[in-house]
């Protein structure tokens, strides 16, 4: 596949450094770009608002008559994710669960734990949602990063393990086995995308984009009636983008070792880690972008199939078509597209293309 001329301008640039404004070239298509923040509402105008939670920049983006309410209302309800799950406030639900052991949670975490469990499950343990203390012994959740002795690694690798916790979806209750905590960070910021579609459509959003650090979630097309253009950022060179993907009405989320990462003594250690090893993964990719109408699916895949590498995801790939595609970046820069989107992705370098039947 080739690139077609200068397209990648007129993407939405799915890059959190982007959104953070860092100089890099911005997309002439980009909403948030046009109208200035809480502008009155018409069915050709956008409404947009940019906020920073879940420890990134978030843009809120919608066209029709009730956008303004649609846009106030996602980010309230950013907000109330953000409290009730994040791992860095002592008082939100996940803390509160993890320092006593044991609670009766909430619908939403209800929900959250759930799906963690699926995919558990699905992924043969590669996302597996007790994965903090692997986090904290890294010091990726408290930015003092260090590399553990062996002898620590072991010792928390016995506290990993989504099986050795006990779960009564009815009840909502939720019992984490010795010395488990549990991190939803690889799949909260999915889950809040596919609210945000939930409350756009309440409020008839006709057109609508969230963007969410280097993911995305779009409903319909653009209000022109033709495809988003969303830009895949480049793993190599993270201030350029690898690829457009031409799509609507699906989430397009990415996981690579270059947004978390610390250099110890000359070797790199990001913050995705193999449950299986107690370390960063080191599956030889680089960076998964999983497209799917279903955005918890979709990020949670996009962090289990960076643990799993490229021969195994794209087996998973094959039993699971029917709910995701992706582009995958192996680290010899071999770009690979699932069957099901290849056709829709442009990028400037060949791709190689992961068939349904092999
Ligand atoms: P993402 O950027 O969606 O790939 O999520 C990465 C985040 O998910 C990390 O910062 C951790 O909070 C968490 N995480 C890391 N490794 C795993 C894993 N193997 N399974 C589930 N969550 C993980
Ligand atoms: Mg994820």
């Amino acid at each position: 596949m080739k690139w077609k001329g200068n397209r990648w301008i007129a993407a939405v640039l799915a890059c959190g450094m982007l959104l953070a404004g860092c100089g890099s070239p911005q997309s002439v298509e980009d909403p948030a770009e046009q109208t200035p923040s809480g502008s009155a509402a018409t069915a050709e105008e956008p409404v947009s608002r940019e906020i920073f939670a879940m420890d990134t920049y978030m843009t809120v983006t919608a066209y029709g008559e009730q956008a303004q309410e649609a846009v106030d209302t996602a980010v309230s309800e950013i907000e109330r994710l953000d409290a009730l799950l994040s791992i860095g406030e002592a008082d939100s639900e996940i803390s509160v669960l993890n320092a006593s052991g044991t609670a009766q949670l909430s619908a939403d975490t209800g929900v959250l734990i759930d799906r963690a469990l699926e995919l558990y499950q699905d992924t043969d343990g590669a996302f597996d949602l007790t994965i903090l203390p692997l986090m904290e012994a890294w010091g990726f959740t408290d930015e003092a990063y260090r590399v553990p002795s062996e002898e620590e690694r072991k010792t928390v690798l016995q506290y990993i393990g989504a099986d050795q916790l006990t779960w009564d979806a009815e009840s909502r209750t939720i019992t984490l086995g010795e010395g488990q905590k549990i991190d939803l960070g690889g799949i909260a910021k999915g889950y809040t995308s596919s609210r945000i579609m939930d409350i756009f459509e309440q409020y008839d959003v006709t057109s609508g984009m969230v963007s969410l650090g280097g993911n995305v979630h779009l409903l319909g097309g653009k209000p022109d009636g033709t495809a988003w253009r969303v830009g895949i950022q480049d793993p190599e060179n993270t201030t350029g983008i690898l690829g457009v993907l031409e799509t609507g009405d699906c989430a397009v989320i990415t996981s690579g070792g270059y947004e978390r990462y610390f250099e110890q003594d000359g070797k790199t250690y990001h913050h995705i880690i193999d449950p299986a090893t107690g370390k960063p993964s080191d599956s030889g990719i680089s960076s998964v972008t999983i497209v799917s109408d279903d955005g918890t699916l979709a990020d949670g895949l996009s962090t289990a199939l960076f643990v799993m590498g490229v021969e195994k995801a794209s087996d998973y790939w094959r039993q699971h078509a029917d709910t995701f595609d992706a582009v995958m970046v192996s680290e010899d820069g071999t770009v690979y597209a699932t069957e099901g989107i290849a056709d829709s992705f442009s990028c400037e370098q060949d791709v190689t293309v992961i068939e349904k039947d092999r």
